[in-house]
């Protein structure tokens, strides 16, 4: 039985590719990249699972390293409208599939792809620049839209029926949504595992990260997704949301914060203690506490200070 890889993110697009594929008399090993920024957590990975069980393929999921976290950092091809630098991802994920799939001897690799879906990612241009990254040039199967595409080796060797494939092309997902339902897929996840490099208040935090220090690990960018944060000089100071979130903030190197008597949220302040950010880290953590009282006792290292909440003024300048 011929073997292929596929690259799964979980959506759609990518499940009906495997879906196409499958058709064929295909043995498809979906590979599907986890880090900080997508398919982060336990219960993402097994939805994941969840979705190959019922659609009967195999997942093997590969952990993005520090190389990773560094290409997102300054990535050759830029960035899209926040931090994720779409082209250069592909282009990362296809080289780390590719080796992969020679592992395990399949013959070819293909994506989810569709033509034109994405404007800035997705268009002709980009597609070959990815494959071209990659070291795939010309045997890069996009099952949804390769009619519209170059012959791929996959094709011209006749390990796939190219007249079985599709030519989807453009934004609509209409036809993406037809086939779902022909092919009785009733779930699937958001596109990449919803990755936090398309957001906003993530990527403002990631350049926050990047500006200030020189060798980030994957546990500060996991970081970045637990509580407020704040920036003042060298310090960063992050404020817990909730229980979870406290306990997180609780395990982190630096000086852990608590208002005294009173529930309110663990905070952590990092960088050199200097009495200014110690004050600073209290105020916020008056702030965010049940406190009736403008003045709270706050407890931090075995000591205690008495701070006034912090001005909502000053938390807009130093939040992140
Ligand atoms: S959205 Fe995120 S996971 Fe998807 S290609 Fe862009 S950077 Fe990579």
């Amino acid at each position: 039985m011929i073997k292929a890889v596929g690259l799964f993110s979980g959506g759609l697009d990518s499940l009906l590719a495997i879906k196409l594929i499958q058709k064929q008399g295909i043995d498809v090993i979906a590979v599907a990249f986890r880090s900080p920024f997508f398919i982060a957590n336990q219960e993402k990975k097994k939805k994941l699972e969840k979705t190959a069980k019922t659609h009967k393929f195999k997942i093997k999921f590969i952990e993005l390293g520090t190389d990773y976290l560094n290409m997102v950092k300054k990535p050759k091809h830029g960035h899209g409208k926040n931090m994720n630098p779409c082209i250069d991802c592909h282009a990362f994920m296809l080289k780390k599939a590719k080796a992969y799939a020679k592992k395990i001897k399949a013959k070819f690799i293909f994506t989810g792809e569709v033509l034109n879906e994405r404007p800035m990612s997705q268009n002709r241009g980009s597609l070959n620049i990815v494959e071209k990254e990659a070291g795939l040039k010309g045997k890069l199967l996009r099952p949804l839209s390769a009619k519209l595409l170059k012959e791929t080796e996959a094709e011209k060797k006749a390990y796939v029926d190219r007249n079985k494939l599709l030519g989807l092309n453009g934004r609509s997902r209409k036809p993406q949504f037809a086939l779902a339902k022909k092919f009785k897929i009733k779930k699937f996840e958001t596109p990449g595992g919803g990755c936090v490099l398309t957001y906003e208040a993530y990527s403002n935090k990631l350049r926050d990260l990047f500006k200030h220090k020189k060798i980030p690990s994957l546990e500060d960018a996991k970081l970045l997704k637990t509580g407020r944060h704040f920036r003042k000089g060298k310090n960063k100071i992050i404020v817990g949301r909730n229980h979870e979130e406290n306990k997180i903030l609780a395990k982190q190197k630096g000086l852990k914060f608590e208002a005294k008597g009173v529930m309110g949220p663990t905070t952590l302040l990092t960088g050199k203690p200097t009495k200014k950010a110690i004050e600073l880290a209290a105020s916020l953590t008056a702030r965010y506490s049940d406190a009736e009282e403008d003045k709270v006792a706050v407890k931090y290292n075995n000591k205690e200070i008495i701070v006034n909440k912090i001005k909502e003024e000053k938390i807009k300048k130093i939040r992140i």
